[in-house]
């Protein structure tokens, strides 16, 4: 063995790899042999061994062999060879739609065939479509597969029998030379007696025999060694994340009571037991000269604007800006129009600024910020995107992270940090405060936010009352537009939700409209407002204020409105065609109900025939308000990915690891990873590397 780090080879070194191929690999992440051997097949198949017809299961697939009965051109909905296989144990069709003449003659009764392909159940029995098959005619049957066959994540032009053959020469170089097995024996986890080497092998080559449903499900005991690894990597880049941003200084702001009790005192409401709890963590964070990392979470309505503009006033006090991030310009908007309430009264003076300011206007806010007039700085993530200078940014606050994602925080972190670097000699970082309505479940919470300190907001404010929601075909349209007209009749607002599947927001904003006029005209006496993506900022915000201020009736909207925006008095809320809509989006939308004190509901409109998930995701709806359960029942229909937002953006993508499959090893992968960067610091950074080396995100966050 050499010592020689197989990092260190690029794939060029490899027999067949040009420039070009070289190129393409690396569209695949690939770049060293270390890359290729961590690049692990999706699936396999089994073509070792020849199952007896009669033993075969729908959906696998398999090798079978037996003797041609017959064959025959049929002409149904198409025109298709339909040849059926004998053995000693059973019957199979196989079913051609693209054949020849030579093939149709070549499939004589009484022919030998070694045939392989998925098997389904179909009108005559087990049938194959389109299998790959042999004639066996030699004396001599042609040698089966010696280990499963590996399917690996390809591209064009990298076909799988090119991939089989560069992992093959990864293997060899494998034995060669020494891969470092970045986990002390003493740690390796008790899931699995693997090496990293016997598992990377088997992996790539499993032996016959192997148990390739465990392997399916990603449970083979190789592969939850390579899980764990992986998960240890990712968690070990949130702690170092966290661990460098500790290093870094921040202001230690001060708590300060008069001003609390000031602000506290002017509110038309008291804070609840949980909000209290959860002010108190942030007001201590910040008192440190250490950069507070904290994900708020509590369930829409629960109350988490008030306790953010308290850590605002704590910076204030203090003599430091505290800057707020929304996801929307209306909710921007209305934490503008919530802190100017609030705050005016102490004389505290806010900035605004979205990306859709312009001008002189514009030029207003900047200066603002820039001389430190404005003490708090609300807007979009225009914020951090454009070239604002800051004065003394003490605190930065990002409401609704959900709809972020993990990789747009870690971005917004590093931007925050040079903001910071370039307005403040001292080079100090701002305290950091993030807010989420999304609960996540606390196995992916401890993953994809392991850099964080996490507060809950578990108590909603008192008096409210449980939205009730029904589900209703959308033949009953009329029946709803009725109830829509008796609740404004009483002196109650309505929200009417337009969902379109595809993403446009011009298709949607159409719809929006259509639905709209077709409201306003069977329901003349109500005043019909509309809101959608496309209107002008202005717009938006004198829509939402006149719907506020309760001069319009009926607000018809697309799923703009989902995050944050708060009408207390609006208390009915259809959704039409809310199958298309996931767990977390109904849920927030729905929030935008039950924020009064008079009983609120939601109708869940859909048209039949609904899916499986749909069915099931409408049925959770009505069963429970309860955002946490919906978040549960959310992962379990939709997976890790999709529950953090992140899909998209490809982070929390695992190449092994499946947050929720694995979920059990996490407590370990926890433990693990602390007791490295204690006795095995050296470790960490390669691990990571490994694992995560080509993910920019995590590479210099
Ligand atoms: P979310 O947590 O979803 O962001 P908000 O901060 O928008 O919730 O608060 C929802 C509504 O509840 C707002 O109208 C807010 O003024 C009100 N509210 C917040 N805290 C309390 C409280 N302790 N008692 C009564 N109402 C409250
Ligand atoms: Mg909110």
């Amino acid at each position: 063995m050499t010592s020689l780090s197989l990092n260190s080879i690029g794939v060029e070194k490899l027999r067949g790899v040009g420039p070009l191929l070289s190129a393409k690999l690396q569209k695949l992440g690939l770049y060293s042999v270390q890359d290729l051997l961590f690049h692990l097949p999706l699936r396999y198949i089994d073509r070792t061994k020849i199952t007896p017809i009669g033993g075969v299961q729908p959906l696998t697939e398999v090798v079978i062999e037996g003797e041609v009965r017959g064959s025959d051109v049929v002409f149904s909905r198409r025109r298709s060879l339909v040849c059926r296989v004998q053995d000693h144990s059973g019957l199979m069709t196989l079913r051609f739609f693209h054949f020849n003449q030579a093939q149709q003659q070549s499939l004589q009764p009484g022919t030998k065939l070694r045939c392989f392909g998925e098997v389904r159940r179909g009108k005559s029995g087990l049938e194959m479509y389109h299998p790959e098959y042999q004639l066996l005619n030699q004396a001599q049957p042609p040698a089966l597969a010696e280990t499963l066959t590996p399917i690996y994540p390809a591209t064009e032009g990298v076909t799988q029998q090119r991939i089989r053959d560069l992992c093959g020469q990864a293997l060899r170089l494998l034995e060669q030379h020494s891969i470092e097995d970045w986990l002390p024996a003493e740690l390796v986890n008790s899931h699995s007696n693997y090496s990293l080497v016997d598992a990377l092998h088997l992996l790539h080559n499993p032996p016959p025999g192997t148990a390739i449903n465990l392997l399916a499900e990603g449970e083979h005991p190789a592969q939850q060694r390579l899980a764990s690894e992986e998960l240890i990597a990712h968690h070990l880049s949130l702690l170092r994340l966290r661990q460098k941003i500790q290093l870094q200084a921040a202001p230690a702001l001060l708590p300060n009571q008069a001003a609390a009790d000031r602000f506290l005192a002017q509110l038309p409401f008291t804070l609840t037991a949980a909000q209290q709890r959860v002010a108190g963590d942030i007001s201590a964070d910040i008192s440190q000269p250490i950069p507070m990392l904290r994900l708020i979470q509590g369930d829409v309505g629960a109350g988490k604007t008030v306790v953010a503009a308290l850590g605002a006033v704590q910076a204030v006090a203090n003599g430091m800006q505290a800057a707020l991030m929304a996801p929307t310009e209306i909710l921007a908007e209305q934490h503008r129009v919530n802190f100017e309430t609030w705050l005016a009264p102490l004389g505290i003076r806010i900035a605004w600024l979205t990306g859709k300011l312009k001008g002189k206007a514009r030029e207003v806010q900047l200066a603002a910020i820039a001389d430190g007039s404005a003490q708090i700085v609300i807007g979009t993530h225009a914020l951090f995107q454009e070239a604002v200078v800051f004065h003394n940014l003490g605190l930065t606050i990002i409401d609704e992270q959900h709809r972020f994602g993990v990789h747009q925080r870690l971005a917004l972190r590093k931007k925050g940090a040079v903001i910071d670097t370039e307005i403040d000699e001292e080079g100090s970082t701002p305290h950091q405060l993030i807010m989420t309505a999304t609960p996540i479940p606390r196995t992916l919470a401890m993953s994809a936010y392991a850099d964080l300190d996490c507060s809950v907001i578990d108590e909603l404010p008192p008096g409210r009352k449980p939205i009730e929601t029904v589900v209703l075909n959308e033949l009953r349209r009329n029946d709803v537009i009725e109830r829509v007209r008796a609740s404004c009749q009483d002196g109650r607002q309505a929200y009417w939700v337009c969902t379109l599947i595809e993403e446009s927001d011009v298709l949607e904003a159409q719809a929006a409209e259509a639905t709209a006029q077709e409201l306003q005209l069977l329901l003349s006496e109500l005043s019909v407002g509309l809101i959608h993506g496309r209107l002008k900022p202005k717009e938006k915000v004198q829509m939402m204020q006149a719907f506020k201020a309760g001069e319009i009736n009926l607000l018809v909207a697309t799923t703009v409105i989902e995050v944050g925006v708060d009408v207390p008095n609006a208390s009915l809320m259809i959704i039409e065609n809310s199958e298309r809509l996931g767990l977390s989006q109904l849920h927030q939308l729905r929030g935008r109900v039950g924020r009064g004190s008079q009983s609120s509901h939601c109708v869940l409109l859909y048209s039949a025939p609904l899916s499986g998930n749909g069915a099931a995701r409408l049925k959770i709806m009505r069963e429970t308000n309860d955002g946490f359960k919906i978040a549960e029942k959310d992962l379990e229909i939709r997976g890790p990915g999709e529950v953090l937002g992140t899909r998209q953006t490809g982070d929390m993508q695992f190449r092994i690891a499946d947050l929720q499959r694995d979920a059990h090893l996490l407590p370990e992968v926890k433990r693990m990873a602390i007791k490295l960067l204690q006795d095995y610091a050296h470790n960490v950074d390669p691990l990571i590397a490994r694992w995560l080396g080509h993910s920019e995100q995590y590479g210099q966050a």
